[in-house]
């Protein structure tokens, strides 16, 4: 490195470790010399300096300019809301995210949000899943933005200091294979060992490969890009770490005002911004498709037989497959299909007093009105009702479970119609859709514009279903 890079070039990449990795040493660093929290509300005239000079900021409203590092903390949030559901976001807006010399304000900014966040949420919470995804999006960005030279200077130090073997077992990324932030399919094994370096990749594989020049396969294969992406998920999971770590001393600790009031401040930007489409924020992103009351005039007829109930053959799955995944979809995000990325309940139902109130009372009266009654004979199926909405096998949905297992989709008609066929009845709209929600969404849509406003039978009952 030191035949290429002048000192200053040297003392760049440095800054430029804390910039992208804040969990890194020079990181830490940076936290203890501000020492507290104090004055994170105060203006601090050399980050507004700072902000102001960034490339291309937009700086035609003092709106644009974080100044303090509160201020950075929410215009980081409000940054990844905007570029992920605004079809107006503007990068000018935000230019100062990607210049590397707020590192020290940044760094800081962001060890504020993980304990607010840790302090007040569950680590699972939408707030502590924005903060992390938020953190591997700029990680990305971030690295775009470097000149060729630095990008990969940086990139192999990162690299190092957070991989300190120099065979890099695959079993060695448990945590982040455990939590999907990788897959293993995304890299390149070789007995047991993660290959990332051009020449291991040359040394193990060029007598291998024949017809191609092994250069240009390592490039295709690895290259650059697996590097980098496993650094912004490997720092994605050390956010994720620091919120749980913060979270678990929390009630161990008095927590400080100011770290309340940021939580609370995050949150609400959140809302404001409606994170998650269908979230019931204040206008924000989500246009029509927000949570709404059950209309079960909407329902199709494979539905409305499952709520009347079913028998004993095709029962377990008609409840804990279909209705579960149905109701749940069709209460709290019935535009799944229309938006992209993961969800969890609580996105939209932060307390889940919707899912506990409403949704789950629904789905287990249908399980009772099943002949014989499905919890009956198979006790066993509430738990598996719980885990298909996304809180593990559990008795209750609970936050701390909340993505244990995975929140299930409908599945489609003509996975209905092979396993379930005796409950699909087809009608006119039916031949319009392949999916019972996306039956319920338009038959509301016809329903709305056919003038029918009659309230539905569930609206009123909704909050006290039984
Ligand atoms: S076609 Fe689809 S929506 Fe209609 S009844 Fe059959 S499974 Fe249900």
């Amino acid at each position: 490195m030191g035949n290429f890079l002048s000192i200053v070039q040297l003392i760049e990449i440095m800054v430029l470790i804390s910039y992208l990795n804040p969990f890194s040493s020079e990181g830490e660093e940076i936290v203890r010399e501000k020492g507290s929290i104090e004055g994170i509300f105060e203006v601090n005239p050399e980050l507004l300096q700072l902000v102001r000079d960034s490339k291309s900021q937009n700086i035609s409203d003092d709106s644009y300019i974080p100044k303090n590092y509160a201020d950075l903390a929410l215009k980081r949030v409000e940054w990844y809301l905007r570029r992920k559901n605004d079809k107006k976001y503007n990068h000018n807006d935000y230019a100062f995210l990607i210049n590397p010399k707020i590192a020290k304000f940044d760094v800081i900014s962001i060890y504020t949000m993980a304990q607010a966040i840790g302090i007040k949420f569950n680590p699972k919470s939408r707030e502590g899943r924005l903060l992390v995804e938020s953190q591997g999006k700029l990680v990305e960005d971030r690295l775009e933005k470097l000149v060729p030279i630095e990008r990969k200077e940086v990139v192999n130090n990162l690299l190092n200091q957070m991989i300190t073997q120099d065979n890099i077992k695959w079993t060695s990324m448990s945590q982040l294979l455990g939590s999907k932030k990788i897959n293993l399919t995304d890299m390149i094994l070789d007995q047991g060992d993660v290959v990332l370096e051009k020449e291991d990749f040359l040394i193990r594989f060029e007598d291998k490969i024949e017809g191609r020049l092994p250069e240009k396969m390592y490039d295709l294969l690895i290259g650059e890009k697996i590097k980098e992406m496993i650094i912004s998920r490997m720092i994605m999971q050390k956010t994720e770490n620091y919120i749980h770590k913060v979270h678990e001393m929390a009630p161990k600790i008095e927590a400080h005002p100011t770290l309340l009031e940021i939580g609370e401040q995050i949150s609400e930007k959140i809302k404001e911004l409606s994170y998650f489409p269908g979230s019931g924020g204040s206008g924000g992103f989500g246009g029509d498709i927000k949570a709404t009351q059950l209309q079960h005039e909407a329902f199709p007829p494979c539905i409305q037989k499952t709520i009347e109930g079913v028998g004993s053959g095709n029962r377990n799955d008609a409840i804990v497959l279909l209705l579960t995944s149905f109701l749940s979809y069709a209460r709290l995000y019935p535009s799944v299909f229309r938006n992209e990325g993961t969800s969890k309940i609580s996105d939209i139902d932060p307390d889940l007093q919707i899912t506990i109130n409403e949704i789950i009372p629904l789905i287990f009266e249908a399980a009772n009105n099943c002949n014989p009654p499905l919890f009956d004979d198979d006790p066993q199926e509430k738990l598996n009702v719980i885990a298909k909405l996304g809180f593990g096998v559990n008795k209750d949905p609970e936050l701390k479970h909340e993505g244990e297992s995975k929140w299930y989709t409908p599945m489609s008609c003509d996975k209905i119609k092979i396993h379930l066929s005796s409950l699909c009845k087809p009608d006119a709209t039916c031949k319009k859709i392949g999916n019972p929600l996306s039956y319920y969404n338009r038959k509301r849509w016809e329903l709305r514009n056919s003038g029918d406003k009659t309230p539905s039978k569930s609206s009123e009952s909704d909050s006290d279903t039984d």
